[in-house]
């Protein structure tokens, strides 16, 4: 379902992320303590490449696929447009009376709605989208950072100190639910979810750049004898081992989830045809020679690959498909092997 909100939302978000920039500069023109006149400055900076990062992210959704990420977008959308009225007032409370309390209610108010679940997971999902961007000032070094000078300023008055623990706890619960909605806990990769959202909006971008895109789909062979082998958990330090290894032979702008189980799969958004069988075979030897525990482990996979034509939703989920039917030959043609559309191509590696 096609849902105009997100776009706007984003819209918000930058507009927020510019206001609370050109707020920030002016706290630090204006403010007389030198260690707060520099962090206002830190986080207007910061707030600019934020901004920056909400472009890139508002440029690159094509697709219109995140409204489950809100669970009521026009009610998100209306809450950010009341947040930009109240940041005015508080704007014109501190112009009034330009003291440390005003100035950090101000602050918490420009801060307070990133603490909602769903920007903490439309920034996770996205962030890869913006990998080529400098994001050292990432929301949580920000976040961090403002909470601990929330707290060493605020506690001049208890109301404020109240605040300041109540804005730490809520972002780290936050984060926490951020990240078990698409993050696996086990390997720290994306999870199916987190991986598909990815996946979409990167095939939306595939296609309007005709680049050839690729798919692999990853399963460890015989990972039951590990288990009953070695026990559950070494079986749990295989599966961070394995992830590790994959992890070494990809770039940072290819997409790597963990599917299900012992099930892996890789999006890799801009890849010549040619050299993914090889890329293929590099990461079918690598989790080889790793040795993770030092047990002998090996995968399969599957690759399907090619430029995306029609209805890049559908393609992504017939290639994960088609990968994993080819995944399936793989093991029934003996195991740690790899099964691509190009034979020829993969026996050149
Ligand atoms: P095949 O080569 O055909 O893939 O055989 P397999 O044994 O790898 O496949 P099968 O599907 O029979 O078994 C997968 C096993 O993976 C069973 C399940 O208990 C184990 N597994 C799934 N998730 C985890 C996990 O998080 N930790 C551990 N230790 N084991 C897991
Ligand atoms: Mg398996
Ligand atoms: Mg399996």
């Amino acid at each position: 379902m096609k849902n105009q909100n997100i776009p706007e939302i984003i819209d918000l978000c930058i507009g927020i992320n510019l206001r609370a920039t050109w707020i920030y500069t002016r706290m630090s023109e204006v403010e007389k303590i030198k260690e707060l006149k520099c962090f206002w400055m830190e986080m207007a900076e910061e707030e600019k490449i934020h901004a920056g990062f909400w472009n890139i992210a508002r440029n690159t959704s094509q697709s219109n696929l995140l409204p489950d990420i809100f669970e009521n977008p026009s009610a998100s959308r209306k809450e950010l447009k009341q947040l930009m009225k109240k940041i005015e007032i508080l704007l014109k409370l501190w112009e009034a009376d330009r003291n440390i309390k005003n100035a950090l209610i101000l602050a918490y108010r420009l801060e307070y709605f990133m603490l909602h679940p769903a920007y903490e997971v439309l920034y996770h999902t996205l962030k890869p989208l913006a990998a080529h961007i400098d994001l050292k000032g990432t929301y949580d070094r920000h976040m961090k950072r403002f909470i601990e000078m929330f707290i060493q300023y605020g506690n001049i008055t208890p109301e404020l100190e109240l605040l300041g623990e109540t804005l730490q706890s809520l972002w780290l619960r936050n984060k926490a639910l951020a990240e078990v909605a698409v993050i696996d806990e086990l390997t720290g990769l994306l999870n199916r979810r987190g991986f598909l959202i990815l996946a979409k909006e990167l095939s939306y971008l595939s296609q309007r750049k005709k680049e050839n895109m690729g798919i692999f789909m990853i399963d460890i062979d015989h990972f039951k004898k590990i288990n009953d082998t070695y026990g559950h958990l070494e079986g749990d330090k295989v599966l961070r081992g394995v992830t590790q290894s994959l992890k070494n032979n990809v770039r940072k702008s290819d997409v790597l989830g963990r599917f299900g189980g012992e099930e892996f799969i890789i999006l890799f958004p801009n890849i010549l045809p040619a050299v993914l069988p090889c890329i293929a075979e590099k990461i079918r030897k690598g989790v080889e020679t790793a040795r993770p525990e030092g047990i002998h482990v090996t995968i399969s996979i599957g690759v399907e690959q090619g430029i995306i034509q029609d209805d890049p939703d559908k393609t992504l989920m017939s290639w994960i498909s088609k990968a994993d039917d080819r995944l399936y030959e793989a093991k029934t043609g003996g195991r740690n092997c790899v099964v691509s559309n190009s034979l020829k191509e993969a026996l050149a590696c």
